[in-house]
């Protein structure tokens, strides 16, 4: 009987918080606190979790955050003039707004209006064309933390064919052009599907990796992988169900059906999801480390 491999991303994570935790003590010598203000919009539930399990690290790590809560009518002037503020505040050398946004907000408005120095994000124009040519300053935390995975089980894409599922600016379209680099663990032959593909099950049947980034349920089925391919499964799905907390959460990747088949794969919950807070710190202490070099050139 096959059984796939799970490739926690738990692990990883623990794995780098430990080297972070040497990076903070040099930074404590220099009075530098790496300090974090998240922009929370509205109600949403996952939204809220999201943002807890990311503040939550931070205070583990004795790190600052400060969630600047504003309700779901809030105008876009007043959120602009919010970040307008956490740009110029030394306190903080990250910025993150957690989305989705409200309808009546302009998000692209929103996210171009960080400094890109603190957009430990990776979204605003400026770190996304860094990116995208090879030079970058912040990369987005899921792509990221995906890497990472990778580095750590040493699963090389070198000469193989990956598919990417999605081309999302937050994950697909981002980890498209780090794992098509000329760069180590990189150097992959990418293709990326999207809504627009006709029969996604002829590509991902030929893939070695599949990165699948949709947030649809299950979608993954054994029948659209070979043997011996590795999956890292993104999608974090909220399914109701008869549990105390109403609902389960999963991937993108079905699971269950997915057993038959001798693979690789990243859990969800305890996969990606953990790499990606484990880099919105990695890229809160680089930037503070970014501050403090340039604070002592002076
Ligand atoms: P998104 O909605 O912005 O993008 C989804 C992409 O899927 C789009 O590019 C679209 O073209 C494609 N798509 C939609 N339906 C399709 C279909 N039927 N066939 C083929 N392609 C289709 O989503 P996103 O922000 O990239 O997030 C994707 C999933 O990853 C969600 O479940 C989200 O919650 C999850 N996510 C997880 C993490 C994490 O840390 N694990 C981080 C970000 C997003």
């Amino acid at each position: 009987m096959n059984t796939p491999t799970y490739l926690s991303g738990k692990k990883v994570a623990d794995h780098i918080y430990r080297d972070l935790k040497n990076k903070i003590r040099e930074l404590d010598k220099n009075n530098i606190i790496p300090g974090l203000a998240v922009v929370l919009v509205g109600e949403n539930p996952a939204s809220r979790s999201y943002v807890n399990s990311k503040t939550k690290i931070f205070r583990r790590l004795n790190l600052f955050s400060k969630t600047f809560k504003l309700s779901q009518k809030v105008s876009e002037k007043k959120i602009l003039n919010l970040i307008n503020d956490l740009n110029k505040d030394p306190s903080f050398h990250g910025i993150l707004v957690q989305l989705p946004l409200p309808d009546h907000i302009d998000k692209e408005k929103i996210i171009f209006s960080i400094n890109p120095d603190k957009d430990v994000d990776g979204f605003h124009p400026v770190n996304a064309g860094l990116l995208s040519i090879g030079k970058p300053k912040f990369i987005p935390c899921t792509p990221k933390g995906i890497m990472k995975i990778l580095e750590y089980y040493k699963i090389n894409l070198s000469g193989k064919n990956v598919v990417v599922l999605g081309r999302s600016n937050i994950v697909g379209r981002p980890i498209s052009i780090l794992i098509s680099s000329k760069t180590k663990y990189a150097n992959a032959t990418t293709t990326i599907c999207h809504s627009g593909t006709k029969n996604i099950k002829k590509f991902t049947k030929e893939a070695d990796v599949i990165i699948v980034a949709l947030g649809i349920p299950k979608f993954l089925k054994a029948d659209m992988v070979k043997d011996r391919s590795v999956i890292i499964d993104v999608g974090i799905n909220r399914l109701k169900d008869q549990s105390n907390k109403g609902y389960s959460i999963v991937g993108d990747a079905d699971i269950l059906d997915l057993k038959k088949k001798n693979i690789q794969i990243t859990p969800v919950p305890g996969g990606v999801g953990p790499m990606t807070i484990s880099m919105l710190v990695e890229n809160t202490i680089e930037s503070a480390e970014k501050y403090c070099a340039r604070s002592s050139a002076g």
